[in-house]
């Protein structure tokens, strides 16, 4: 057969972080005692009363299709969600709800991408957007953030990367992998950018309930009415109210840019599941408290992942302030011999650590991020300590050996 595959789809590097979390069901099916520290997911399951809500749903036989962005009622009470949590104001037609945050991103950049178009990513950041954005025929563009700075971009490294071709910035915080949250100052300056060079802001919002250590989340589309315009802001159900399967996320913005993710969507998927658009009208209206306990569970792995971390020599992290993620330094590892194979990179480090010491953690490299492995810490903290045993005694042997 000579017929060959699209040179988009050719070209697409399938997701790192799915590959992994199925790597590690697959290992544990054989047995072994895997740690997953991979995994962007809570480990809490769905809470009672949004089951229920989706028992409800498919005993009352709202089981058919729905209106192609979502049900009024999920989408008014999405309305509601963002006057009340981040004083913005919209409308139903300013919505549009799809199968996860990730489908109505993607949906986003098609509505507003066309071939050649450049896509501003400060990175690291999460490993589907540039992919999304090559799908588009845009061309990402990295901006790389410093250390120093929190991992928090600088507005003249944006400014420097912008040219005629700058369709939008993507932005996300709090920030999967760096766990940053994103001052309003950065914020500010970003949308005032934005404002004066004329692009979109694609705001990914997704962990905007999990910050820490008094730490605020901040929605870029609230620094003004122009930026509220502008902005496509992304969010969803995976992480806030531990739905990750139910594949649940929206965006709001302008009207004209929803309603052409809507026409996208009429035809590529349709509406997002019915019985999960139930459940997210009861996850946002119903009681709060599980996502407060979850946020508080959080807290308490993060400090206890910190505290382990500082404690071994040989790898650092900056304190993450949101998410629940650790992007862990591991450069003074690369180049050392382990196991008689050189870590020549954060791959490898993140192989060798499957494979001796039974913890998965994904490789910085795909987000931009070469010298660091992200560390997940919605896993129980009894899993955090042994995996952090795990991580101390593999890299202590790996700091015994010297450079190859
Ligand atoms: N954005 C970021 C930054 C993420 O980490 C993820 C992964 N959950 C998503 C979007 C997509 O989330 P969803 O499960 O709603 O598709
Ligand atoms: N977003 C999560 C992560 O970064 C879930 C996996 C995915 O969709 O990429 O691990």
């Amino acid at each position: 057969m000579s017929v060959s595959l699209s040179k988009v789809c050719g070209g697409i590097t399938a997701s790192t972080t799915l590959r992994l979390n199925a790597l590690v069901v697959e290992l544990r099916a054989q047995g072994q005692d895997i740690i997953g520290l991979a995994a962007g997911e809570p480990d809490f399951d769905t809470p009672a009363n949004i089951v229920a809500a989706a028992n409800r749903a498919m005993e009352e036989g709202q089981t058919h299709y729905t209106a192609v962005s979502g049900i009024p009622s999920l989408r008014q009470a999405i309305c509601d969600h963002l006057l009340k949590e981040k004083g913005l104001p919209y409308e139903k037609s300013n919505i549009i709800v799809g199968t996860g945050a990730k489908q109505v991103l993607y949906e986003a950049l098609r509505a507003i991408i066309d071939p050649g178009d450049e896509v501003i990513l400060p990175a690291p950041c999460w490993l589907s957007y540039a992919e999304m954005t090559c799908m588009c025929g845009g061309v990402p563009v990295i901006v790389d953030s410093r250390v120093e700075d929190g991992f928090e971009p600088d507005i003249a490294d944006i400014a420097a990367k912008v040219t005629e071709k700058t369709k939008a910035i993507l932005i996300n915080s709090p920030n999967n992998p760096t766990g940053a949250v994103w001052s309003e100052k950065t914020l500010r300056q970003i949308a005032e950018l934005a404002e004066e060079k004329d692009f979109w802001i694609i705001s990914d919002e997704i962990y905007e309930k999990m910050v820490y250590d008094g730490s605020r989340h901040i929605s870029i589309a609230t620094m003004s009415d122009d930026a509220r315009k502008r902005t496509i802001l992304i969010s969803g159900f995976s992480k806030a109210y531990a739905m990750t399967g139910w594949r649940l996320g929206y965006a709001a913005g302008d009207k004209s840019v929803i309603a052409a993710m809507d026409a996208y969507q009429s035809h590529a998927t349709g509406n997002t599941n019915s019985i999960a658009q139930f459940a997210g009208v009861e996850a946002l209206k119903g009681p709060q408290e599980s996502v407060e306990k979850m946020v508080e569970a959080f807290g308490q792995r993060r400090e206890l992942m910190l505290s382990c971390i500082r404690q071994i020599p040989g790898i650092t992290c900056i304190e993450p302030k949101g998410a629940f993620y650790v992007l862990l330094d591991i450069e003074d590892c690369i180049g050392r011999v382990y196991e008689g194979k050189v870590i020549t990179d954060d791959g490898v480090f993140a192989e060798l650590l499957l494979q001796y010491a039974q913890v998965s953690v994904v490789p910085g490299g795909p987000f931009f991020a070469p010298g660091y492995v992200r560390l997940s810490y919605a896993v129980s903290e009894e899993r955090i300590l042994e995996a952090m045993r795990r991580i101390a005694q593999f890299v202590g042997d790996v700091m015994k050996q010297k450079s190859a």
